[in-house]
């Protein structure tokens, strides 16, 4: 070959490697080229940036040596001696390596072998791709999906709950109302009759009776309203009336209580007269429960705006700081679902707040521990 056309092919062949080098450099994974004996020829400049080595540091190093010995790991060895072994390729090796200068890191070795010049045996082209953020935010979605599919399971767990209390205090319903009944007429029968020790008994029965009504009504209305079917019968009614009313039923079912009612003339209201005199029945209900020792429970009303507030006051056993925003919640008792010495549900209070939410106001608790609490609830009326 005349010298003119050689050095034309040197120039080609060394345009040929620059292009080659460039198209490795540009390459956005780190890359490395190693000799048969595992040697580091060279690597692109991703490959120096994201492994934080100088080029001097690693070219002509076996890559068991670099930084320290780092990349000296039982799995690494294990897929470059594959890669040696088998005809062309290997792809997809997943490695965690726990780089002292970057950190744990997931990477996935790819390595193609290549046959360069007259060399016999083949160098190896190594594409290292770092997936530990993508394993990460795979394994977080894993973990949401785990997540929402135990949200789903408890939500349905919920739902057979309130259904099972829906069905069983239905059922309830029809022979209890059937039994309070029948034990009001016996009492009366009794009573006719002279018995007064049985018509006593019967009355006491009576008594019992109407906490287990009102226990089944308290479960109906949570399952009404945990499906959105508390129906409420609006009307303008007298205020003052319903309050008088529900306090004189109320002082029936406490001897040791005087219930002193305080009243502002009230304009009218619109809402559902049966559902808030529920509502005061609890308060006066629970005022009564839990002030054991003491003798009076105030209830009184003020305008406050366009609102009228009624209050009940007891002198009781009141309710500490911190658990007094939580018991408007469901199921929620101060002392526990085990606490026998005050019987309850822990369902009056949510219930109420429930009721007076759907009328527009609201309702709170001022209490100190051992001195009292004064519940207070506050509807919109027309005219103040
Ligand atoms: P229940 O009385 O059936 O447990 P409630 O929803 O009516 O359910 O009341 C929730 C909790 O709030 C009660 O368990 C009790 O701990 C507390 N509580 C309610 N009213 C009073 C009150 N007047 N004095 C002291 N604690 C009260």
């Amino acid at each position: 070959m005349p010298l003119r056309q050689a050095h034309r092919e040197i120039e080609k062949l060394k345009d040929a490697l620059a292009y080659a080098e460039a198209i490795i450099d540009a390459i956005h994974e780190p890359l490395v080229v190693l000799y048969p004996d595992l040697t580091i020829r060279n690597a692109n400049q991703k490959f120096y940036k994201t492994f934080k080595v100088a080029p001097e540091k690693a070219e002509e190093k076996l890559i068991y040596e670099l930084d320290n010995g780092q990349w000296n790991i039982p799995e690494l060895k294990i897929f470059l001696e594959k890669t040696l072994r088998t005809k062309t390729s290997y792809n997809d090796y997943e490695i965690t390596i726990p780089f002292k200068k970057i950190g744990k890191k997931i990477m996935l070795f790819n390595a193609r072998k290549i046959i360069m010049g007259g060399e016999k045996k083949p160098m190896i082209l190594m594409v290292i791709e770092d997936v530990t953020d993508k394993k990460r935010y795979e394994q977080q979605a894993e973990k949401e999906k785990n997540i929402l599919a135990e949200n789903q399971r408890l939500q349905d767990i919920s739902r057979q709950k309130d259904d099972f209390i829906s069905m069983a205090s239905h059922e309830l319903k029809t022979p209890v109302t059937s039994i309070k009944a029948f034990a009001q007429l016996l009492e009366q029968d009794f009573a006719d009759l002279g018995n007064t020790n049985a018509a006593k008994m019967l009355s006491r029965m009576n008594l019992q009776i109407v906490k287990l009504t009102s226990l089944i009504g308290d479960l109906l209305d949570i399952s009404r309203i945990a499906g959105g079917k508390l129906q409420y019968h609006l009307s303008y009614f007298d205020f003052n009336e319903m309050l008088q009313d529900t306090v004189r039923e109320m002082q029936l079912t406490t001897k040791i209580h005087t219930i002193n009612l305080s009243l502002i003339e009230a304009p009218p209201v619109f809402g559902d007269k049966d559902r808030i005199s529920q509502v005061l029945t609890n308060l006066l209900s629970n005022a009564i429960k839990y002030s054991p020792r003491a003798d009076t429970i105030d209830v009184s009303t003020c305008i406050d705006e366009e609102f009228i507030r009624v209050c009940v006051r007891d002198c009781g056993i009141g309710i500490v700081k911190e658990k007094q925003d939580k018991i408007f919640q469901r199921f929620f008792r101060v002392n526990g679902a085990k606490e026998d010495t005050y019987p309850g549900l822990g369902l009056g209070l949510y219930i109420s707040s429930e009721i007076i939410k759907r009328h527009g106001g609201c309702i709170s608790v001022k209490s100190n521990k051992s001195r009292g609490s004064t519940f207070c609830f506050k509807i919109p009326v027309e005219g103040s």
